[in-house]
């Protein structure tokens, strides 16, 4: 047997007994997201005027060029403010409601498990719903608005230049919230991993924080990641129809 693959198989039954006390840990990635139309990066869909979000996402992109960089987050925050959270949003915000320890950690954006009714998420590469000044003069503040006004948009408080308030491909992320999230993964009996490719780091090494403990872990992603081969179950499957079932063959759900 591989480190880690435990003999089980989802089909026959022999799921290790979820209880509302049993920590439970979830990380997302923008496949969460796909049922719902947020187009993936590496998915159909995913290319803005063939540019390749790896060269508009940094730092780099932003000091040459901040209206470029702000068109397609303007094009990203009109896409996903047409999206509306699908099933498996909606079946991660009733295991918060359920369970006694569940902690959701996203590396999505998109805002989409707070519509959904999630109260606590973690959110490793912030909101696109957030702006920030570059000076720092002020904490980041919300801005929903769609189009914006302006492209570059301003601080109001000092004129400088604002940013969308996400992690930029070479940024840290932000401290505490990874370090609650690496608690959460550390502690946890049970991990769902959904949607993610598993490639972008650090989000990919929380599940190892949790088969380091003797976590089970659950990947739902119609796709193989380097990731799979460590589940004990394997889903592959879109997260909107294979989530809420999961969730319900647990007989927790309401
Ligand atoms: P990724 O684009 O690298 O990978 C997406 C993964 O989702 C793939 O493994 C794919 O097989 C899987 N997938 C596709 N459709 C699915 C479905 N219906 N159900 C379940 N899984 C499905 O995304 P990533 O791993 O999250 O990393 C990319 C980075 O870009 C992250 O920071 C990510 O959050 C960010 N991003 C965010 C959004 C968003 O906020 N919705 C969208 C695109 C990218
Ligand atoms: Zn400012």
């Amino acid at each position: 047997m591989m480190h880690g693959q435990k003999e089980h198989d989802p089909q026959n039954g022999r799921r290790p007994i979820l209880r509302r006390a049993t920590p439970v840990a979830v990380l997302t990635g923008a496949g969460v997201s796909a049922e719902s139309g947020v187009p993936t990066f590496r998915g159909q869909g995913g290319l803005w005027r063939s540019y390749r979000a790896e060269d508009l996402a940094t730092p780099q992109a932003f000091r040459r060029d901040p209206e470029l960089v702000w068109q397609w987050y303007g094009w990203r925050r009109g896409l996903v403010g047409a999206c509306r959270p699908n099933a498996a949003h909606v079946a991660l915000a009733e295991m918060e409601q359920a369970l006694d320890d569940f902690v959701l950690v996203t590396q999505n954006v998109d805002g989409l498990h707070r519509l959904a009714g999630s109260r606590r998420v973690l959110e490793l590469h912030g909101n696109i719903w957030r702006l920030r000044c570059t000076r720092e003069c002020r904490p980041p503040w919300e801005d929903r608005r769609d189009p914006l006004p302006e492209i570059p948009p301003r601080c109001p408080a000092c004129g400088a230049l604002a940013r969308p308030d996400v992690v930029w491909f070479g940024e840290a992320l932000p401290g505490a919230v990874l370090a609650e999230a690496m608690d959460a993964s550390r502690r946890c009996e049970l991990m769902l991993v959904v949607g993610t490719s598993a490639l972008v780091q650090p989000a990919a090494s929380l599940p190892l924080l949790a088969l380091d403990n003797g976590a089970h872990l659950v990947e739902i992603n119609p796709q193989a990641t380097p990731l799979s081969h460590l589940a004990g179950e394997v889903l592959r499957e879109p997260a909107a129809q294979a989530l809420p079932r999961w969730w319900a063959a647990h007989g927790l759900s309401a």
